[in-house]
Protein backbone atom coordinates (compact mmCIF):
# COMPACT_ATOMS: atom_id res chain seq x y z
CA UNK A 1 0.00 0.00 0.00
CA UNK A 2 2.90 2.52 0.04
CA UNK A 3 2.55 5.81 -2.36
CA UNK A 4 -1.54 4.50 -1.69
CA UNK A 5 -3.83 7.06 -0.65
CA UNK A 6 -7.22 5.70 1.47
CA UNK A 7 -10.21 7.76 1.98
CA UNK A 8 -12.29 5.55 4.65
CA UNK A 9 -15.61 6.38 6.56
CA UNK A 10 -16.27 5.87 9.66
CA UNK A 11 -12.30 5.41 10.70
CA UNK A 12 -12.60 6.77 14.52
CA UNK A 13 -14.15 4.04 15.83
CA UNK A 14 -15.06 0.14 15.59
CA UNK A 15 -13.91 -1.94 12.41
CA UNK A 16 -13.28 1.27 10.36
CA UNK A 17 -10.40 2.01 13.12
CA UNK A 18 -8.80 -1.00 12.86
CA UNK A 19 -8.89 -1.10 9.31
CA UNK A 20 -7.39 2.42 9.26
CA UNK A 21 -4.40 1.06 11.59
CA UNK A 22 -3.81 -1.76 9.30
CA UNK A 23 -3.87 0.22 6.42
CA UNK A 24 -1.32 2.85 7.89
CA UNK A 25 1.11 0.09 9.18
CA UNK A 26 1.25 -1.49 5.26
CA UNK A 27 2.24 2.39 4.32
CA UNK A 28 -0.80 3.64 2.82
CA UNK A 29 -1.68 7.53 3.44
CA UNK A 30 -5.21 7.88 5.43
CA UNK A 31 -7.55 10.04 4.70
CA UNK A 32 -10.21 8.94 8.09
CA UNK A 33 -14.09 10.71 7.97
CA UNK A 34 -14.94 10.91 11.24
CA UNK A 35 -17.77 13.22 12.58
CA UNK A 36 -16.92 13.44 16.10
CA UNK A 37 -13.83 15.46 17.06
CA UNK A 38 -12.95 14.07 19.97
CA UNK A 39 -13.21 10.16 18.96
CA UNK A 40 -11.12 11.85 15.47
CA UNK A 41 -8.47 13.24 17.21
CA UNK A 42 -8.07 10.29 19.83
CA UNK A 43 -8.32 7.54 16.36
CA UNK A 44 -5.31 10.24 14.83
CA UNK A 45 -2.90 9.68 17.69
CA UNK A 46 -3.66 6.09 18.19
CA UNK A 47 -2.71 5.35 13.92
CA UNK A 48 0.34 8.07 13.98
CA UNK A 49 1.84 6.32 17.36
CA UNK A 50 1.00 2.27 15.33
CA UNK A 51 2.35 3.86 12.04
CA UNK A 52 4.55 6.76 12.71
CA UNK A 53 5.72 7.10 8.91
CA UNK A 54 2.45 6.89 7.55
CA UNK A 55 0.60 10.24 6.42
CA UNK A 56 -2.70 10.01 8.49
CA UNK A 57 -5.36 13.35 8.03
CA UNK A 58 -8.93 13.40 8.89
CA UNK A 59 -12.44 15.34 7.64
CA UNK A 60 -15.22 15.14 9.84
CA UNK A 61 -19.44 15.15 8.39
CA UNK A 62 -22.69 13.85 9.23
CA UNK A 63 -22.89 11.88 5.92
CA UNK A 64 -26.58 11.32 6.90
CA UNK A 65 -26.81 14.92 5.71
CA UNK A 66 -26.42 15.09 2.15
CA UNK A 67 -24.63 18.70 2.14
CA UNK A 68 -22.46 17.36 4.60
CA UNK A 69 -21.49 14.27 1.88
CA UNK A 70 -21.44 17.43 -0.98
CA UNK A 71 -18.82 19.47 1.04
CA UNK A 72 -16.89 16.23 2.28
CA UNK A 73 -16.45 15.38 -1.74
CA UNK A 74 -15.48 18.92 -2.24
CA UNK A 75 -13.01 19.25 0.37
CA UNK A 76 -11.29 15.37 -0.62
CA UNK A 77 -11.36 16.90 -4.18
CA UNK A 78 -9.49 20.04 -3.53
CA UNK A 79 -6.97 18.45 -1.06
CA UNK A 80 -6.08 14.72 -1.93
CA UNK A 81 -4.79 14.73 -4.94
CA UNK A 82 -5.24 11.07 -5.57
CA UNK A 83 -7.24 8.42 -4.38
CA UNK A 84 -6.59 4.82 -4.83
CA UNK A 85 -9.18 3.36 -2.26
CA UNK A 86 -12.53 4.68 -1.16
CA UNK A 87 -14.11 2.81 1.68
CA UNK A 88 -17.57 3.36 2.66
CA UNK A 89 -18.18 1.72 5.78
CA UNK A 90 -19.91 4.62 8.57
CA UNK A 91 -23.46 2.47 9.48
CA UNK A 92 -25.64 2.19 12.26
CA UNK A 93 -28.76 0.78 13.29
CA UNK A 94 -31.17 3.05 14.69
CA UNK A 95 -34.18 1.99 16.82
CA UNK A 96 -36.28 5.13 16.46
CA UNK A 97 -38.10 6.37 13.06
CA UNK A 98 -36.68 9.78 11.80
CA UNK A 99 -36.09 12.25 9.39
CA UNK A 100 -32.94 13.65 7.97
CA UNK A 101 -33.45 17.33 6.94
CA UNK A 102 -33.45 16.04 3.29
CA UNK A 103 -36.23 14.36 4.28
CA UNK A 104 -34.87 10.55 4.28
CA UNK A 105 -35.06 8.20 6.82
CA UNK A 106 -31.74 8.36 8.87
CA UNK A 107 -30.23 4.81 8.15
CA UNK A 108 -31.17 5.01 4.76
CA UNK A 109 -29.29 8.28 4.17
CA UNK A 110 -26.75 7.40 6.36
CA UNK A 111 -25.96 3.43 5.39
CA UNK A 112 -26.98 3.70 0.88
CA UNK A 113 -27.17 7.58 0.26
CA UNK A 114 -23.87 8.50 1.88
CA UNK A 115 -22.49 5.18 -0.18
CA UNK A 116 -23.71 6.19 -3.12
CA UNK A 117 -23.25 10.31 -2.95
CA UNK A 118 -19.80 10.17 -1.74
CA UNK A 119 -18.66 7.56 -4.38
CA UNK A 120 -20.33 9.04 -7.29
CA UNK A 121 -19.04 12.55 -6.70
CA UNK A 122 -15.34 10.95 -5.95
CA UNK A 123 -15.58 8.29 -9.16
CA UNK A 124 -13.87 11.09 -12.04
CA UNK A 125 -10.78 11.25 -9.42
CA UNK A 126 -10.96 7.83 -8.63
CA UNK A 127 -10.95 6.82 -12.00
CA UNK A 128 -7.28 8.71 -12.48
CA UNK A 129 -5.75 6.50 -10.47
CA UNK A 130 -3.30 3.62 -12.25
CA UNK A 131 -5.83 1.40 -10.47
CA UNK A 132 -8.72 2.00 -8.08
CA UNK A 133 -10.96 0.36 -5.51
CA UNK A 134 -14.42 0.49 -3.71
CA UNK A 135 -15.00 -1.28 -0.84
CA UNK A 136 -18.55 -0.67 0.84
CA UNK A 137 -19.02 -2.32 3.68
CA UNK A 138 -22.44 -4.05 3.66
CA UNK A 139 -23.73 -7.14 6.01
CA UNK A 140 -25.57 -10.93 5.87
CA UNK A 141 -28.17 -8.20 7.42
CA UNK A 142 -29.42 -8.14 3.80
CA UNK A 143 -30.76 -11.61 3.85
CA UNK A 144 -34.61 -11.86 3.44
CA UNK A 145 -34.98 -8.00 3.00
CA UNK A 146 -36.16 -6.71 -0.07
CA UNK A 147 -36.56 -2.65 -1.71
CA UNK A 148 -39.91 -1.48 -1.17
CA UNK A 149 -39.59 1.02 -3.79
CA UNK A 150 -43.13 2.56 -3.01
CA UNK A 151 -41.24 3.75 0.01
CA UNK A 152 -37.84 3.57 -0.92
CA UNK A 153 -36.43 5.92 1.56
CA UNK A 154 -38.05 5.34 4.26
CA UNK A 155 -40.16 8.32 4.46
CA UNK A 156 -43.31 6.77 5.92
CA UNK A 157 -42.33 4.47 8.87
CA UNK A 158 -39.17 1.62 8.39
CA UNK A 159 -36.66 2.01 11.05
CA UNK A 160 -34.61 -0.81 13.15
CA UNK A 161 -33.80 -4.14 11.59
CA UNK A 162 -36.19 -3.40 8.91
CA UNK A 163 -34.60 -0.60 7.54
CA UNK A 164 -30.92 -1.60 8.16
CA UNK A 165 -31.06 -5.09 6.73
CA UNK A 166 -32.98 -2.79 3.18
CA UNK A 167 -29.91 -0.39 3.72
CA UNK A 168 -26.77 -3.01 3.76
CA UNK A 169 -29.13 -4.96 0.56
CA UNK A 170 -28.84 -1.57 -0.95
CA UNK A 171 -25.08 -1.70 -0.40
CA UNK A 172 -24.96 -4.77 -1.99
CA UNK A 173 -27.38 -3.66 -4.86
CA UNK A 174 -25.71 -0.75 -5.99
CA UNK A 175 -22.10 -2.40 -5.59
CA UNK A 176 -23.03 -4.83 -8.42
CA UNK A 177 -24.54 -1.98 -10.54
CA UNK A 178 -21.63 0.55 -9.96
CA UNK A 179 -18.98 -2.64 -11.05
CA UNK A 180 -21.38 -2.82 -14.11
CA UNK A 181 -21.16 0.58 -14.86
CA UNK A 182 -17.33 0.74 -14.42
CA UNK A 183 -16.80 -2.33 -16.61
CA UNK A 184 -13.42 -1.37 -18.69
CA UNK A 185 -12.29 1.19 -16.10
CA UNK A 186 -9.49 0.94 -13.80
CA UNK A 187 -11.82 1.20 -11.30
CA UNK A 188 -13.13 -1.77 -9.15
CA UNK A 189 -16.09 -2.06 -6.93
CA UNK A 190 -17.00 -5.00 -4.36
CA UNK A 191 -18.61 -5.14 -0.94
CA UNK A 192 -18.20 -7.57 2.08
CA UNK A 193 -19.85 -8.69 5.63
CA UNK A 194 -16.89 -7.93 8.09
CA UNK A 195 -18.74 -10.59 10.84
CA UNK A 196 -20.75 -9.53 13.82
CA UNK A 197 -18.16 -7.42 15.52
CA UNK A 198 -17.91 -6.52 19.57
CA UNK A 199 -18.22 -3.04 18.13
CA UNK A 200 -19.91 0.04 19.39
CA UNK A 201 -22.72 -0.63 16.61
CA UNK A 202 -26.08 -0.61 17.67
CA UNK A 203 -25.19 1.93 20.67
CA UNK A 204 -25.23 5.76 19.72
CA UNK A 205 -28.92 6.98 20.06
CA UNK A 206 -30.16 3.71 20.89
CA UNK A 207 -33.18 3.01 23.65
CA UNK A 208 -32.24 0.56 26.42
CA UNK A 209 -33.68 -2.92 24.40
CA UNK A 210 -31.61 -2.56 21.37
CA UNK A 211 -28.61 -1.96 23.67
CA UNK A 212 -29.20 -4.56 25.69
CA UNK A 213 -30.16 -7.20 22.75
CA UNK A 214 -27.01 -6.25 20.64
CA UNK A 215 -25.00 -5.88 23.53
CA UNK A 216 -25.42 -9.82 25.10
CA UNK A 217 -25.53 -10.75 20.95
CA UNK A 218 -21.97 -8.83 21.29
CA UNK A 219 -20.95 -10.75 24.16
CA UNK A 220 -21.48 -14.53 23.41
CA UNK A 221 -21.12 -14.68 19.70
CA UNK A 222 -19.24 -11.40 18.14
CA UNK A 223 -16.06 -11.57 16.83
CA UNK A 224 -13.03 -8.68 17.64
CA UNK A 225 -13.05 -4.97 15.79
CA UNK A 226 -9.25 -6.57 14.14
CA UNK A 227 -10.79 -9.67 12.95
CA UNK A 228 -13.83 -7.79 11.36
CA UNK A 229 -11.40 -5.62 9.79
CA UNK A 230 -9.65 -8.39 7.62
CA UNK A 231 -12.03 -8.94 4.82
CA UNK A 232 -12.04 -5.00 4.33
CA UNK A 233 -8.41 -4.92 4.16
CA UNK A 234 -8.35 -7.89 1.86
CA UNK A 235 -10.48 -6.01 -0.68
CA UNK A 236 -8.29 -3.04 -0.16
CA UNK A 237 -5.15 -4.14 -0.34
CA UNK A 238 -4.77 -7.88 -1.52
CA UNK A 239 -2.96 -8.12 -5.04
CA UNK A 240 -5.92 -11.10 -5.69
CA UNK A 241 -8.47 -8.15 -6.19
CA UNK A 242 -6.66 -5.67 -7.77
CA UNK A 243 -6.97 -4.17 -11.28
CA UNK A 244 -3.38 -4.21 -12.31
CA UNK A 245 -0.36 -4.57 -10.97
CA UNK A 246 3.26 -3.09 -12.30
CA UNK A 247 1.42 -1.85 -15.42
CA UNK A 248 -0.26 -5.09 -16.50
CA UNK A 249 -3.51 -6.82 -16.20
CA UNK A 250 -4.10 -9.07 -13.45
CA UNK A 251 -6.93 -10.76 -13.17
CA UNK A 252 -10.00 -8.36 -11.47
CA UNK A 253 -12.28 -9.19 -9.37
CA UNK A 254 -15.82 -6.35 -9.67
CA UNK A 255 -19.34 -6.83 -8.27
CA UNK A 256 -18.82 -9.37 -5.76
CA UNK A 257 -19.97 -9.73 -2.31
CA UNK A 258 -17.39 -11.32 0.31
CA UNK A 259 -16.93 -12.88 3.57
CA UNK A 260 -13.93 -14.04 5.27
CA UNK A 261 -12.03 -12.98 2.48
CA UNK A 262 -14.13 -14.91 0.08
CA UNK A 263 -16.41 -14.40 -2.73
CA UNK A 264 -19.83 -15.43 -1.72
CA UNK A 265 -23.19 -15.36 -2.83
CA UNK A 266 -25.77 -13.13 -1.67
CA UNK A 267 -29.20 -13.01 -1.74
CA UNK A 268 -31.52 -13.34 -4.85
CA UNK A 269 -33.05 -10.04 -3.83
CA UNK A 270 -29.28 -8.64 -3.70
CA UNK A 271 -28.57 -10.80 -7.37
CA UNK A 272 -31.42 -8.69 -9.05
CA UNK A 273 -30.13 -6.66 -11.81
CA UNK A 274 -33.47 -5.02 -13.10
CA UNK A 275 -33.74 -3.99 -9.22
CA UNK A 276 -30.09 -2.80 -8.81
CA UNK A 277 -30.58 -0.35 -12.31
CA UNK A 278 -34.00 0.97 -10.23
CA UNK A 279 -32.03 1.54 -7.05
CA UNK A 280 -29.30 3.48 -8.78
CA UNK A 281 -31.79 5.35 -11.14
CA UNK A 282 -34.05 6.37 -7.75
CA UNK A 283 -30.79 7.46 -5.62
CA UNK A 284 -29.54 9.36 -8.42
CA UNK A 285 -32.87 11.44 -8.66
CA UNK A 286 -32.68 11.66 -4.42
CA UNK A 287 -29.16 13.13 -4.85
CA UNK A 288 -30.09 15.26 -7.50
CA UNK A 289 -27.52 13.85 -9.94
CA UNK A 290 -28.73 13.52 -13.67
CA UNK A 291 -28.16 9.72 -15.12
CA UNK A 292 -25.20 10.70 -17.08
CA UNK A 293 -22.96 11.28 -14.05
CA UNK A 294 -23.47 15.15 -13.80
CA UNK A 295 -24.15 16.88 -10.35
CA UNK A 296 -27.26 19.50 -10.70
CA UNK A 297 -25.87 19.89 -6.70
CA UNK A 298 -29.27 19.95 -5.25
CA UNK A 299 -31.73 17.49 -3.68
CA UNK A 300 -34.00 16.35 -5.61
CA UNK A 301 -37.97 17.68 -4.84
CA UNK A 302 -39.19 13.97 -4.38
CA UNK A 303 -36.49 14.04 -1.12
CA UNK A 304 -38.17 16.57 0.85
CA UNK A 305 -41.75 15.74 -0.44
P1 LIG B 1 -19.42 1.47 14.94
O1 LIG B 1 -20.67 2.04 15.50
O2 LIG B 1 -18.34 1.07 15.89
O3 LIG B 1 -18.77 2.40 13.86
C1 LIG B 1 -19.57 3.11 12.93
C2 LIG B 1 -18.80 4.30 12.43
O4 LIG B 1 -19.68 5.07 11.61
C3 LIG B 1 -18.30 5.21 13.55
O5 LIG B 1 -16.98 5.63 13.26
C4 LIG B 1 -19.26 6.39 13.49
O6 LIG B 1 -18.69 7.61 13.89
C5 LIG B 1 -19.61 6.42 12.02
N1 LIG B 1 -20.88 7.11 11.83
C6 LIG B 1 -22.09 6.78 12.36
N2 LIG B 1 -23.00 7.70 12.01
C7 LIG B 1 -22.36 8.64 11.25
C8 LIG B 1 -22.75 9.83 10.60
N3 LIG B 1 -24.01 10.28 10.67
N4 LIG B 1 -21.84 10.53 9.91
C9 LIG B 1 -20.56 10.11 9.85
N5 LIG B 1 -20.11 8.98 10.44
C10 LIG B 1 -21.01 8.26 11.14
O7 LIG B 1 -19.90 0.20 14.09
P2 LIG B 1 -19.08 -0.81 13.16
O8 LIG B 1 -19.52 -2.18 13.56
O9 LIG B 1 -17.64 -0.50 13.14
O10 LIG B 1 -19.77 -0.50 11.74
C11 LIG B 1 -19.04 -0.29 10.55
C12 LIG B 1 -19.82 -0.86 9.39
O11 LIG B 1 -19.90 -2.28 9.52
C13 LIG B 1 -21.25 -0.36 9.25
O12 LIG B 1 -21.51 -0.08 7.89
C14 LIG B 1 -22.08 -1.56 9.70
O13 LIG B 1 -23.35 -1.58 9.08
C15 LIG B 1 -21.21 -2.70 9.22
N6 LIG B 1 -21.46 -3.98 9.87
C16 LIG B 1 -21.24 -4.12 11.20
C17 LIG B 1 -21.49 -5.34 11.79
C18 LIG B 1 -21.25 -5.56 13.26
O14 LIG B 1 -21.57 -6.66 13.74
N7 LIG B 1 -20.71 -4.61 13.99
C19 LIG B 1 -21.96 -6.43 11.03
C20 LIG B 1 -22.17 -6.24 9.66
C21 LIG B 1 -21.91 -5.01 9.10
Amino acid sequence: MIGKTVVITGATSGIGLEVAEDLARQGAALVLVGRDRQRGEAALARLRAAAPHASVDIRYADLSEMAEVRRLAADLLATVGRIDVLINNAGAIFDRHALTSDGLERTFALNHMAYFLLTELLLERLKQAPAARIVNVASEAHRGATLDFSDLTGRNGAKGRLAYSRSKLANILFTSELAQRLAGTSVTANCLHPGFVASRFGEPGNGWAMRLGIGLLKRLIAITPEEGAKTIVFLAASPEVGATTGGSEVAAVSGRYYAKCRAIEPSAAARDAATARRLWDESARIAGLTTDGGDRGMAAPAAAG
